[in-house]
């Protein structure tokens, strides 16, 4: 696909004001890939006015008609996979497999159960002498960030189109192009003008003139927790609703008496998977000291298999971080693991044999790892690994709860029922038991500083709705 140079507002691509652009390449190895605009203020006004204007005529439309335009989409967004997982690995860098499998086909799959669940949730409810009417919340301002850009687009458009809202997106800078993509999908499924549009461009420009926009009625936000806390105080000046989808810091907790070998290279897997840049990545695992030495030397050889390479190549397993920004910041933290006494047993800030371009990270396992220490704290949202350990199982709770975040997590035993028992104890929104498969109409979303507001299913459909009761 050839990037666009223009913006999608009101049904039509059209030029930026004042002709910035922004340059986006390939973290594989430098070469451009194109460039889009750079927003700014007085687009991101034009489009929350097109989304304003359109909303009249959108929002009382039929669930069944957002229904058959969500399932339209869904089609086209599956005939253009191929398209998709190539742009994906050429502006993220993920590895070719993984674009198809997870950053293309999650969002077929959510697009999928929204376009169902327009059809068959209740907008409205009978209780007692009341009538329940679930109306959409309005305009939505949506930002999103880079690491499955397809699938965090999805996760607020599906969901605020089914509820009958309209929206303006403004995707991360670092992959532009699958958000054009996804531009060009809605307008050839036939969603009327106005109801979506795109404004490319800088967070701190066009993102923040979007969350502080009197125009908007909700601000669904995903990443960082800094931004995020940013983006909530300038929308908290107009009492805008906000959901936010924030860092995190996730334990996979492995229990005495777990499949020692199944859990470590899941939990590896979880960990190197799309370069480690996974807000739900379980970046810290806790095995119990009778057996910690021997789920160390199982990390650290399962790791090693995640040989970074060119994304490009089907056998690839990890590709390269997404920018410079993200590579200083990452080995950064590999630095200070080691400083502050975290051994490292595999992997390491130098850079990996071969790839002297690009933005490659080598897969990294830290053991003897604290709970005081830097990496077991703050999220480092790159391809490393701490392996802590624990004497019992209320001090696993103590260290899995110890962090400012709340996301996801894992726990693994023989005896499911102590698996639930202890995940039951944790805070967190999400917790896979002996590897649970993933769900999209499970709730996702944060405890904690790891965010506000649910994604997916009905509970990420309910954030774009608000009630309204008629007393009869
Ligand atoms: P980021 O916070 O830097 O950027 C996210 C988005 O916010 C981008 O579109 C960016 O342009 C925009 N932005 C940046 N500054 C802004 C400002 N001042 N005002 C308004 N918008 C602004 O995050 P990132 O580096 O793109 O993504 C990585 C982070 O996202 C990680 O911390 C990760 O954990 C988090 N994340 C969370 C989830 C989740 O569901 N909880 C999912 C994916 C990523």
């Amino acid at each position: 696909m050839k990037a666009h140079d223009a913006l999608y507002i009101d049904g039509a691509w059209r030029p930026a004001e004042g002709g910035a652009t922004l340059e986006d390449t390939n973290p594989a190895d430098g070469t451009p890939l194109g460039a889009v605009p750079a927003g700014g203020p007085a687009d991101i006004d034009a489009a929350v006015r097109a989304a304003r204007a359109a909303l009249p005529q959108w929002s009382p439309t039929a669930p069944a008609e957002r229904a058959r335009l969500l399932f339209r989409l869904r089609d086209i967004l599956q005939e253009r996979g191929e398209e998709t997982a190539a742009l994906v690995t050429a502006e993220l860098g993920s590895p070719l497999t993984l674009s198809r499998k997870v950053h293309t086909a999650v969002p077929v799959l959510v697009c999928g159960s929204y376009a169902e669940l327009a059809g068959s949730f209740a907008f409205e409810e009978e209780r007692g002498n009341s009538r329940v009417l679930r109306a959409p919340v309005g305009v939505v301002g949506a930002i999103t960030p880079w690491n499955y850009p397809l699938h965090q687009i999805v996760a607020k458009a599906a969901p605020a189109l089914a509820a009958g809202c309209t929206m303006v997106l403004k995707p991360a800078e670092d992959t532009p192009l699958v958000a054009q993509l996804f531009a060009e999908a809605v307008d050839e499924a036939g969603v009327p003008a106005g109801v979506f549009n795109l404004v490319t461009g800088l967070g701190p420009v066009a993102g923040q003139a979007l969350a502080e926009h009197d125009g908007i009625d909700l601000l669904s936000f995903t990443g960082s927790t800094a931004v995020g806390r940013k983006v909530a105080a300038l929308a908290a000046g107009g009492v805008k609703r906000v959901a936010l989808e924030l860092g995190g810091k996730s334990a996979n907790v492995i229990l005495p008496g777990a499949d020692l070998n199944r859990a470590v290279r899941t939990g590896v897997a979880n960990v190197m998977s799309n370069s480690g840049q996974t807000c739900s990545a379980w970046t810290r695992m806790l095995v119990d000291a009778d057996r910690y030495d021997e789920a160390v030397a199982l990390a650290a050889e399962s790791a090693a298999k995640y040989e970074p390479g060119d994304p490009g190549e089907e056998s690839t397993r990890m590709g390269p971080l997404v920018n410079a920004k993200q590579y200083e910041r990452v080995t950064g933290y590999i630095r200070r693991g080691q400083e502050e006494g975290a051994r490292l047993v595999t992997g390491g800030a130098e850079r990996p044999a071969g790839r002297d371009r690009g933005h490659y990270v080598r897969p990294t396992v830290f053991a003897d790892v604290t709970p005081q220490m830097t990496i077991a704290q703050e999220e480092i949202f790159g391809p490393v690994l701490s392996v802590m350990r624990y004497e019992d199982t209320e001090e696993a709770l103590r260290i899995a709860n110890g962090t400012v975040y709340g996301l996801a997590g894992a726990v693994w035993s023989e005896d499911r029922d102590e698996a639930v028992a202890f995940a039951r104890r944790m805070d967190t929104g999400q917790v896979d038991i002996n590897g649970g498969r993933f769900n999209p109409m499970a709730p996702f979303g944060g405890w904690k500083q790891s965010g506000v507001g649910r994604e997916l299913g009905e509970y990420g459909l309910e954030e774009y709705l608000q009630t309204k009761s008629l007393q009869l």
